[in-house]
């Protein structure tokens, strides 16, 4: 299988070897047929038999689809470029089954289950919100499954949308803490100049910092099926460098893209950020406000010493009003501040179920909740 030659190449590229989560973006230019505004099915298959590969190989994997509106047009015979809001969403809606369809049908032959996803911006914003989408990436992740995300194009109207799936691959990869995010698309990367019209336009193969100037310098792309163009693939670079993850933007355009790049050295851009996903958010944790305080037992301590989540039993009492997803101190008997973090309750569920067993959580609460009152991914430890 052509697959195999990814192992040849991770020697060669080790950021795919190390990473365990990998975001992988692929644009509508590469994936339908701007023609016919079809599913270029070959080409899907061999993207799909290299994912399966790395997903065989211990790799999380989340994708991040467009190709809805472009899938939806051809059913409804729309051939203007420049669609209304209305027909954008109601193509969106028909092509939406097909898309999911199709990774679906080729991934099962890899006895590997699909989920769908749609988000809009917001979803993101909102804390509660934001909570939920992680903790059901999680779980997918957890049981083996690629999700297949794209914007929920019904829904979304101008000022809720992520208008392109450049940023929304971005904030994806940050949701699920990845590694590692690769944008397939018709471009190399990133040049110093407009390479269209500059023949001598220099590529440039790594970039530790997303300027202003490179914003200036980017050009939109000319595809007829894809919203972003070079500038939301900057600013997606960005959101990505921010919260510590690495970006590549690759040239998917040919079969087999994920080992063709590795190969071709020099054909795809790194975005490299300057700390690690882990660090950055642990100082982000640190940074926010507290709303208030748990005050633990020494079991408890012990277990967060050894990297385990804080879970309602060992928690003796509660001070404070806080949502789920608000900022707590954790505080020892003696009142000592150990550490901080999100809490995965609010205060009100916090009295009912602090110093419970996880088997009595539901009798509680009258629903199943959660397990971990904080999720160690959430906690930072002073
Ligand atoms: N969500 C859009 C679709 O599936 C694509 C947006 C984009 O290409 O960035 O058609």
């Amino acid at each position: 299988m052509e697959s195999n030659r990814l192992i040849s190449s991770n020697k060669n590229y080790l950021q795919i070897l190390n990473a365990k989560t990998i975001v992988i973006k692929i644009g509508s230019s590469i994936l339908i047929d701007p023609k016919k505004n079809i599913l270029k099915n070959k080409w899907l298959n061999s993207l799909l038999d290299e994912i399966a590969f790395l997903k065989k190989n211990g790799k999380n994997i989340i994708i991040v689809s467009s190709g809805s509106i472009a899938l939806g047009k051809s059913v409804l015979n729309l051939s203007s470029n420049k669609l209304k809001l209305d027909e954008s969403q109601a193509s969106a809606a028909i092509g939406q089954i097909k898309l999911a369809q199709a990774y679906d049908l080729i991934l099962k032959k890899y006895n590997i289950y699909t989920a769908q996803i749609l988000l809009t911006s917001d979803d993101s914003q909102n804390r509660r919100r934001y909570l939920n989408i992680r903790s059901t990436f999680k779980s997918l992740l957890k049981m083996g499954v690629i999700p297949i995300v794209n914007e929920n194009d019904t829904v979304a109207t101008e000022e809720i949308k992520f208008g392109d799936n450049d940023r929304l691959a971005a904030q994806v990869a940050l949701i699920t803490e990845a590694n590692l995010l690769i944008l397939l698309s018709d471009i190399d990367g990133l040049y110093d100049k407009d390479p269209n019209i500059n023949p001598d336009a220099k590529h440039l193969a790594l970039i530790k910092e997303v300027t202003r100037k490179m914003l200036n310098m980017a050009s939109q792309t000319t595809s007829e099926n894809s919203k972003g163009g070079m500038v939301t693939k900057l600013e997606a670079a960005k959101i990505a460098m921010n919260g510590g993850c690495e970006m590549i933007i690759a040239n998917g355009l040919k079969k087999f893209p994920i080992s063709n790049f590795i190969f071709e050295a020099g054909k795809y851009t790194r975005f490299i950020p300057k700390s690690d996903v882990k660090t950055l958010r642990k100082q982000w944790i640190l940074s926010i406000k507290t709303k208030g305080k748990l005050k633990i037992d020494k079991g408890a301590i012990k277990a967060l010493m050894n990297h385990k989540s804080l879970l309602p039993a060992g928690v003796i009492e509660s001070f404070g009003n806080f949502e789920r997803g608000d900022a707590v101190e954790i505080i020892s008997k003696n009142n000592e501040k150990i550490g901080q973090g999100l809490s995965g309750y609010s205060s009100f569920d916090v009295l009912q179920i602090k110093g419970c067993k996880t088997n009595e959580i539901e009798k509680k609460l009258g629903h199943p909740g959660r397990v971990a009152m904080i999720h160690t991914d959430d906690l930072v430890l002073i």
